[in-house]
């Protein structure tokens, strides 16, 4: 296994994406902490993985809630080797003039209080231990970080800032810490919106035309499930695999090359 001994720390860990890096870091040798909104999501987790997975009820956008899932993680494991930072909103594509003022003064507040303040206040709280242990860190990017219409404006300003708090913090954790971004493309997930837009009861599944509407964005012309984009979190996490990687956001969406125009709409 490739992940033998290391302890991580994974926001958003009770479905989709988080999810599918929790299943697989314990594949691959890790014990594995979650940070998660939803116990019902945790309750399966807990069944599935057992006392491989510490299960930690909160909100990413609560510093005494990160804080207690770092020390869960150190009391239950011994320490703390990687911090994924992952929970995030969607906000369902809504473009700017769609929004009235009211609208976008809330959405803004909701949706990168999750997406960029949960990231920074879970580095600072998983920083010590993860810099203990000469560890990394991993934040969930997307493809909205790179490219326009991966989401409306809030969306794909929030990632893009999460790409800055990665190449910053990159810089400042050196040369202890390594801190990378990952960008995966579109999936079929529990991806919700915010509460302000009255998105908090939709999912992104919920809005997908068909099980393969989402390869129509990729020049790769197939539909990735979460489990297709968990290797490069493995990668990141191991210690002897990426030794040389930081500041480095790996675009794995597909998204950036166009479509072969023989390719069926
Ligand atoms: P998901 O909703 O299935 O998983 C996110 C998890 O985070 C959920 O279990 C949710 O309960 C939890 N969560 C949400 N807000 C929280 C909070 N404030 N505190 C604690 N937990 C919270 O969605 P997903 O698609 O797996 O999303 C994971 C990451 O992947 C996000 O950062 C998202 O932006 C990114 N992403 C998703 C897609 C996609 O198409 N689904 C594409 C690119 C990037």
């Amino acid at each position: 296994p490739r992940l033998a001994g290391l302890s991580a720390l994974v926001t958003g860990g009770g479905s989709g994406l988080g999810r599918a890096i929790v299943d697989r870091y314990i594949t691959e040798g890790a014990t594995v902490t979650v940070l998660e909104r939803s116990s019902a999501k945790l309750d399966d987790l807990v069944t599935t993985h057992g006392d491989r997975v510490r299960a930690v009820q909160g909100d990413v956008t609560s510093t005494s809630d990160n804080a207690l899932a770092v020390s869960t993680a150190v009391k239950a494991f011994g320490g703390l080797d990687t911090f994924v930072g992952n929970a995030g909103l969607w906000d369902f594509g809504r473009e700017l003039l769609s929004m009235t003022p009211p609208e976008l003064d809330h959405a803004f507040d909701e949706l990168f209080a999750v997406n960029v303040k949960g990231y920074l206040i879970g580095a600072r709280a998983a920083a010590e231990a993860v810099t203990a242990r000469r560890g990394s860190m991993i934040f969930t990017l997307s493809n909205a970080a790179l490219y326009p219409r991966g989401g409306g404006v809030l969306y794909t300003a929030s990632k893009r800032a999460a790409a800055g708090l990665v190449s910053q913090l990159a810089y400042e954790l050196a040369p202890h810490v390594r801190v990378n971004g990952v960008a995966p493309g579109g999936m079929a997930t529990d991806l919700r919106g915010p509460r302000s837009m009255a998105l908090d009861d939709t999912a992104i599944t919920d809005v997908l035309a068909d099980a393969d509407s989402l390869s129509r964005y990729s020049a790769l012309d197939f539909t990735p499930r979460a489990e297709d984009y968990v290797d490069s979190y493995v990668l990141l996490a191991a210690r002897r695999e990426s030794r040389t990687v930081t500041g480095a956001v790996f675009d794995i969406s597909a998204v950036g090359t166009p479509r072969r125009p023989d390719l069926p709409v």
